[in-house]
Formats: structure tokens, sequence, C-alpha cells
């Protein structure tokens, strides 16, 4: 029965497919990572309808003779292992010898290789079988065509996503494979457009120049520093240019692009203090370093990557970036020779260093308050973010049935850990009879009213108020859109640009008007009305980043989470000085509002301390 056998390897390749060959970009990724392996200067990616009807991948590498031209498609085809160590060198790219029978199993490909001393060769296989094979005419290197991928793997193919963001992952991948090899030349032609070009000059800024775009380029500074065997070079961003996501942090090690928990947490950690919370720098850092100090141990297409010493990537992470940040700062300051201390290579992890802290936090003990100088139900922010200070836990959401419940109850001294119920508290009862006071730390509003002293948080109540509106606003499908006058660019990666793309009504119902502007880039043209233009692009960013994230939750509460995205940012800020009459207005439609009073967030808006703690607090009583 000797038909048997062939059909077993093919289902074997089949089978074997569904590991290598997810998608078109995996496709992509293996013949490109082959095209460097060959030692190519110039990589043509042609796909159309996001690769899954056509992907072309062309180089000028060292090509192949008609014997190995067949033989390659063969499972366990490779020329690039001998030995079992050759196995556990990171030099060579992807999985061993089971790309390309993989991919011709699940396909339809046209080979056309030629190493330069031989005739070319043509071969066009079907669904893993050779269909014909012929010699050609063409110049040295290898160019392969797949087609009509997953055409005999129907329950695959329904798997695959839209053509856009089939398209995006594919051009992100080519960003980073450019980003990995500054010396090779890459060309992206999707749906007949260019829509990627690098020169292949080697330099590292060129190639992120063509990939990421001006606007980023220009707010890059130059790192390199060398640890022991450890070098770190490339380019970090300057503390104001900074993305909701780690997307534009791009490591790679010995070329290849990884992902590594421990570089990022030295990431942060370089950061620390000079970027707002949940916000990203941009870099891209190169870390050169033995083959030996990695764990390559790690399956081809995962990117996590393990090293045997971590401490020294997290240091020499560390210091390459504090250096950049460092000279920019004696760049910056007077040209007087101050001395400015290099980043000293040291020998401890540098964790919790003294770092100024913002104002809010500063203990400002005035002799008033000493007495209140036990356990407080507030107490400074801890880690270095401005905005919210509260530091008890939101418990007990308010609700209208605890109304009289809380009215009725009985204030505990206010040196007494504040119960639950006073985290959120009921308005100034009766409405409207209070007196605004002042403004705490500024932060906070104090408002007196009947017996109580009520503490608002001038950011977490703005923000509701807005939250609120925008809310009312969204429901009546009113938009709130203005027009910008000059538009603001916002750069994005292709993938997120498809994912924008598909949800642009979405974008647009919340205020946002916008077109794409190039391949990396949106214009947005109008914003919701309560943010200004910068606020806008910034905001624009990170919804699209939640929502990518997001999982499978419904179109409400996508928007409303953007809704509370955009009122945090419009409402101000602890710590901004804002003038008295604002905050008096802001009280007086506190006080009006009927809203629960919640920050979106889940946060309290206000507390209140009765007349009667407080003189039990001073021992009046
Ligand atoms: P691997 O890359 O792990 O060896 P593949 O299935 O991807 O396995 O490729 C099999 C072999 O085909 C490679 O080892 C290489 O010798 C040859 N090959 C594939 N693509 C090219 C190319 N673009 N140029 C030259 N040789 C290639
Ligand atoms: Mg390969």
């Amino acid at each position: 029965m000797p038909g048997i056998h062939v059909l077993e390897q093919e289902l074997a390749n089949k089978i074997a497919a569904g590991e290598v060959v997810e998608r078109p970009g995996s496709v992509i990724k293996e013949l490109v990572e082959n095209a460097i392996d060959a030692g190519a200067a110039n990589i043509t990616v042609e796909i159309r309808n996001g690769g899954v009807t056509y992907m072309r991948v062309t180089d000028d590498g060292c090509g192949m003779n008609r014997e190995d031209a067949r033989r390659c498609f063969l499972r366990h085809a490779t020329s690039k292992i001998q030995t079992i160590a050759d196995l556990y060198a990171i030099e060579t790219l992807g999985f061993r010898g089971e790309a390309l029978a993989a991919i011709s199993a699940v396909s339809r490909v046209e080979l056309t290789t030629a190493d330069g001393e031989n005739a070319a060769t043509r071969l066009v296989l079907e669904g893993g079988k050779e269909i014909f094979c012929e010699e050609v005419g063409a110049p040295k290197g290898t160019t392969m065509v797949v087609e009509d991928l997953f055409f005999n793997t129907p329950a695959r193919r329904n798997f695959l996503k839209s053509d856009r963001t089939e398209g995006g992952f594919i051009a992100n991948l080519l960003d980073r494979l450019a980003l990995s090899n500054p010396q090779i030349a890459f060309k992206l032609i999707q749906d007949g457009k260019t829509t990627l070009s690098t020169g292949g000059s080697g330099e590292l800024l060129d190639t992120i120049y063509a990939v990421f775009g001006k606007d980023i380029t220009k707010g890059l500074l130059q790192a390199d520093t060398t640890l022991q065997q450890v070098r770190v070079y490339g380019y970090v961003g300057e503390a104001n240019l900074t993305r909701p996501n780690r997307n534009f942090q791009l490591l790679f090690i010995n070329d290849r692009l990884v992902r590594s928990q421990t570089a990022f947490a030295a990431i942060d950690q370089a950061y620390r203090n000079e970027l707002f919370h949940g916000r990203h720098a941009v870099c891209i850092l190169k870390i050169v370093l033995p083959a030996g100090l990695v764990d390559v141990n790690v399956h081809p297409s995962k990117m996590e990557v393990k090293f045997s010493n971590e401490k020294l990537i997290f240091e020499a992470v560390y210091y390459a970036i504090k250096g950049a940040l460092n000279r920019r700062t004696l760049l910056e300051s007077t040209p007087q020779a101050e001395k400015q201390p290099q980043p000293a290579p040291v020998k401890n992890i540098p964790q919790a260093e003294k770092q100024p802290q913002p104002a809010a936090a500063t203990p400002a003990p005035a002799p008033v308050v000493a007495a209140l100088e036990r356990p407080q139900p507030l107490e400074p922010a801890a880690n270095g973010s401005a905005d919210y200070i509260v530091s008890a836990p939101p418990k007990s959401p308010f609700r209208l049935e605890n109304k009289s419940l809380l009215r009725e109850q009985v204030s505990e001294p206010i040196v007494i850990e504040t119960p639950p119920e006073q985290q959120t508290m009921t308005l100034p009862e009766p409405r409207k009879s209070y007196r605004y006071i002042g403004e705490l730390f500024s932060a906070y509003l104090l408002l007196e009213s009947g017996d109580r002293l009520y503490l608002v948080d001038k950011h977490a109540a703005h923000e509701r108020m807005i939250f609120e509106r925008l809310l009312r606003e969204n429901q009546s499908g009113e938009k709130s859109a203005q027009e910008l006058l000059v538009p603001e660019r916002v750069a994005l990666t292709p993938e997120e640009l498809s994912f924008a793309q598909e949800h642009q009504a979405e974008l647009e119902r919340l205020g946002f008007d916008w077109s794409v502007f190039g391949e990396k880039q949106i214009l947005l043209r109008a914003r919701p009305v309560c943010l200004t233009g910068e606020a806008a692009a910034e905001v624009f960013s990170e919804i699209l980043s939640d929502w990518m994230r997001g999982g499978d939750t419904t179109l409400t509460e996508r928007e409303n989470r953007a809704l509370k995205t955009v009122a945090c940012k419009a409402a101000i800020k602890a710590g901004n000085v804002n003038d008295t009459a604002e905050l008096q207005a802001l009280a007086e439609k506190l006080i009006e509002e009927d809203a629960v009073h919640q920050c979106p967030h889940g946060r309290p808006v206000l507390i209140s301390y009765e007349k009667k703690a407080i003189e039990k607090a001073f021992k009046r009583i």
C-alpha cells in the first residue's frame, strides 16, 4: 500500500502546520527570517488582502540550487543544524526545518531561486505536493510566493481576522524585523502601496525614522552603556514622549526582538518620577551579550527570554537610560561646569532612590493641626502620584437606601479610623445651605454645612461631573465634538491603526474625528469638547490601548470606560492651581447635582466629619 505513506506524510505536515502557521503573519515571519539567514541585503514583502490571498517575499541572499530547492520543503529539511549543540545557538531564527514544510502544506507555493552559479529553479507546490519544476532565468536570490493560505483547511481559514487586522499584524512585524536589522533594506507593499521602506544603512536611527516617523524620532535621546559583557545601546524617549502601553518599548537581544520582564522593570525604574502614572516611555534598545548569558531554551514563537544573570541585565538597561536622561539634563543646565555624576556602574540594583516627592505629599504639620497627628483618615500619596491622596479604600458605594442610615450614624472620634460609610458621603443637607471655607493641599475643597465638615476631592468631583454630562450626551446621541484649528498628529503602530479603523464609528461617537495620515499616524481633526487638542491625542491612544486589551466587553462597557478616560483627562487635577471663584463654582455645582457621589473610577468624591467627632478629638467633650 504505497499510497498510505504519502497520505500520512501529508496529514502530518498539515498537523504540524498548525503549530507554525497560525495566520499570514506567521508565514511572513518565517519567510523573512529565512531571507535574513540567507544573508540578504534587500528584502521586499508584498501582500494582498492582509496576506490571506497573496504573499511574496523576495530576497537577494544566497539562494538555492535545484536539489536544495526541492529538498527545502521536506519536513526537517534544514541547512542550519547539524548537531544537537546547534539547537541552542540563537544565531539563526525560527523553527528548525519545519517552516517551509508547514507553509507549503496549507497553501499554494511558488519558489524561484538561484544561487548565482547554477541556473535558477522555479518550483510550484500545492498543499505540499510538487506540481512542476522548471529551469528559468532569475538573478541570485529567492522569491517565495504563497497564495490562498489555508485553502485546504477551511476550519483554520475561518479563524482568520479581517484582512485589515491581518495586514496590520504583518506591518507591525515588518517594522520590528526592520528595526532588528538596520543593515537590511526592507520594503513592504500592501495592496500595491509601499507602506514601509528602510534604507539599510546600518544606522539604527535611520530605521527608527523610517518606521516611526519624524515626531517620535525627534524626541529621542541616544543611549549607550556597557556593563561587564553587556552592551545596551539605542534610543530612548524624553519624558514628554510617552505612550499608554509598551507598544513602543522594543528590546532586541542580539538583534532579535524579545520581551523581558527584567528589562521592562529596569525601564520603569529609570523613568520613575519622570512620567505620569500609567504612561510608558518610548525605548528602542539593543542588548548585545554573549549567547551563553541568554536562556535560549524557549519556544521560538514566544518572545519572552530569561537571562542567567537578570541583575546584570537590569543594571545595564537602567544605566543606559539614566545615562541618556542625565546627559540631556547636563545639556539643558547652565554652562557652569557643575560636577554631574555620570551613571557609574554600581553593584546594587538601584531601588527606592530618594527622589523629590510631589508637593501634595510633603508633610507640613502646622501647629494648629498638631492635635490631629494620630492615625489619620488621610495620608500622603505613597507612590508619588499626586492625583489621589485619599487612602481609605473605596468601599460601600453610596446607595439611596443607605441615605437615612447614614444620617443617623453616630460619628466616632476623628482619630479613630473613619468608618467606611464616611468615605462616600451624602451631600450637605439641606441643599445649598453650606459655606465654602477654602482649599486644602491644592487638592481638597473644604465645606461646612450644618454640623459637618466636608472634604471634597476636587479632581474626583470635577471628573464625576464631566463624566455624568458625557454619559447624558452620549446616551442622547449628541456628539460633542469640536474641530481642531490645527489637527493633532497621533503616532500609532500599524496594529493600533487597523484597530482604530475598525472602530472608527465608535470613536467618532465619542467626539474623535480623524483620518489616516501615512502608515503610522492619524490626524485628529475634532476632539471631545472638554479636552484640549494635546490631551485629546493622548486620550485617543489611551482609549485604543484599553480597547485593544479589553477582550469581550460590551459596546456600552467599552464606551463607558472611554468616557471615564475622557472625563479624567478633562478634569482639574490635584496640585493644579485653580482660582477661588472656579473652585466655588465647582462646589456649587456639586451641591446642585444629584449624581451619586463617587468618582467614575470608584473612589469617593467627598468625605465628612461630624462636629462632635472633632470636638472629641480636641477633648472638648
Ligand atoms: P530552517 O529555516 O529552520 O532551516 P525552513 O523550513 O524555514 O527551516 O527552511 C529550510 C531550508 O531552506 C533552510 O535551512 C535553508 O537552507 C533553505 N532556505 C529557505 N529559505 C531560503 C532563502 N530565502 N534563501 C536561501 N535558502 C533558503
Ligand atoms: Mg526558517
